[in-house]
């Protein structure tokens, strides 16, 4: 491994920016994304980035943005590269350090943000200033844009961007640093993840309504056992599985990291059709099931309105991770022959809470990225951290890459912090990086952006 080659000026900026952006509070509540794009602004134009180049903009005063262009030669298209700036709320008393303080203990960085994502926004502005004091030029333009609300709030600074200032990033590809990275087991990397498409997220809401009536006399005809044998069909239920081209590679290129059993199931089910023991098994692990079907399961209830009252309203809400190439209106009637009661009505919810149409939207493309920007990728990885595979995934969760993908950017997950896969802490209690993991996630990024634009 190459930390070494990080040289102390290098290293020790990458801290200090990384405290700056830790200790400035950045959650919806009460935090502020305008400070810390600030802060960030003020540490690129203070490295010599020209005033115009560097902007904050947004919708009002806390959930402001950072936009920076590092200008190329123009060879080609611009690269935007995206990372938000906001956290997850952290609570002191959860935590055994103040979540917005940064603490070096144990080999390990401590605070909000240390995996998701300041970490990253951290490396891509050192990296920036990095280049910057070189001289460097790339082959085209390099936009940096660290965002407001990918976590919730109303002001999704990528959207906001593309409504209001799509000239500032628009770009022929975005490198979204927010998903992909590094796998590891007890600190050894394991593979290199580049997410390469998504699943679309959609709420359900279900009802059944009843008139009711005295809790004394009641009657086989009942809302809430309309509603909870209607979820139970929904428990037994499972969408079918299907691969598409990321997935499938996703299964080959994981399958010689797995113990023996799980190898051949994987390799059993790039079969046509898969063989349904291997997919039986798979499908034990929510990871891997995540990623061979739609999944839909309920995650909310509510029903009645007296203890002795037969129940006049019965709701619960579905949520849904739904497959590339398949829409909402697609998933909605498989609910309703699953459910296949008419009296539970079954209504899409919108993200702001409202009942719409179901959208006919399907989602992500499923292509690989393009070798434009896998191959520096693998050739980098293979500098760091010689014979790890890089594996295209699917993103089963959801990220600011929908809306920049919706605009006709195709988006990719990449970056190169390595985290151990029993110590995800993201959005959890005493988040956390290896200090050795930050160090090559700085390395990495350095050479990943100058062998992307041809750098010298
Ligand atoms: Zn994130």
């Amino acid at each position: 491994m190459c930390s070494a080659a990080l040289d102390n000026a290098t290293r020790q900026l990458g801290r200090d920016i990384f405290r700056e952006l830790i200790e400035i509070n950045t959650t919806d509540s009460v935090g502020n994304t305008t400070r810390a794009a600030e802060a960030m602004a003020k540490r690129l134009t203070d490295s010599g980035f020209p005033k115009s180049d560097v902007q904050v903009l947004g919708p009002n005063d806390r959930k402001g943005n950072m936009v920076a262009r590092m200008h190329g030669s123009g060879a080609k298209k611009p690269i935007l590269i995206l990372g938000h700036l906001d956290v997850v709320e952290a609570r002191r008393e959860d935590w055994t350090t103040d979540p917005f303080q940064f603490v070096e203990k144990d080999g390990y960085f401590y605070g909000r943000g240390t995996q998701d994502m300041k970490v990253d926004d951290a490396i891509l502005v050192t990296t920036f200033i990095r280049l910057k004091r070189e001289g460097y030029v790339p082959d085209r333009d390099l936009i940096l844009a660290l965002t407001a609300d990918e976590e919730g709030g109303k002001f999704n600074g990528v959207d906001w961007l593309l409504k209001n200032h799509r000239n500032l990033i628009d770009a022929e590809f975005a490198l979204n640093n927010d998903a992909g990275g590094v796998t590891m087991r007890n600190g050894k990397p394991v593979n290199v993840d580049v997410e390469a498409t998504e699943k679309q997220y959609a709420d359900f809401e279900l009802t059944s309504t009843n008139p009711g009536g005295h809790s004394s006399l009641p009657t086989p005809d009942n809302a809430i056992y309309h509603l909870s044998d209607a979820l139970s069909r929904l428990e037994h239920y499972s969408f079918p599985v299907e691969l598409n081209a990321v997935t499938r590679t996703y299964f080959e290129r994981r399958a010689p990291l797995e113990n023996a059993q799980t190898r051949a199931d994987m390799n059993a089910i790039l079969h046509t059709p898969p063989d349904p023991a291997a997919v039986a098994r798979l499908s034990a692990d929510p990871r891997y099931n995540s990623m061979l079907r739609t999944t839909c399961v309920a995650t909310r209830l509510n029903a009645g309105h007296a203890n002795n009252a037969l129940p006049q309203t019965a709701q619960a809400i579905v949520n849904c991770r739904i497959l590339p190439g398949h829409s909402p209106a697609q998933t909605e009637q498989t609910l309703v022959s699953v459910f296949a009661d008419p009296k539970v009505r079954v209504q899409f919810l919108s993200a702001n809470g409202g009942v719409e149409k179901s959208p006919d939207s399907k989602g992500f493309p499923t292509v690989l990225p393009s070798p434009e920007a896998l191959r520096p990728l693998e050739q980098v990885a293979g500098e760091l951290w010689p014979g790890i595979p890089v594996i295209p995934d699917m993103e089963t969760g959801a990220s600011d890459s929908i809306y920049t993908v919706a605009a006709g950017i195709p988006t990719y997950g990449i970056n190169g912090v390595g985290i151990d896969q029993d110590d995800v802490r993201a959005h959890g209690k005493d988040e956390r990086v290896r200090i050795t993991s930050y160090d090559q996630g700085l390395e990495f990024a350095y050479r990943f952006l100058k062998t992307l634009t041809g750098g010298k």
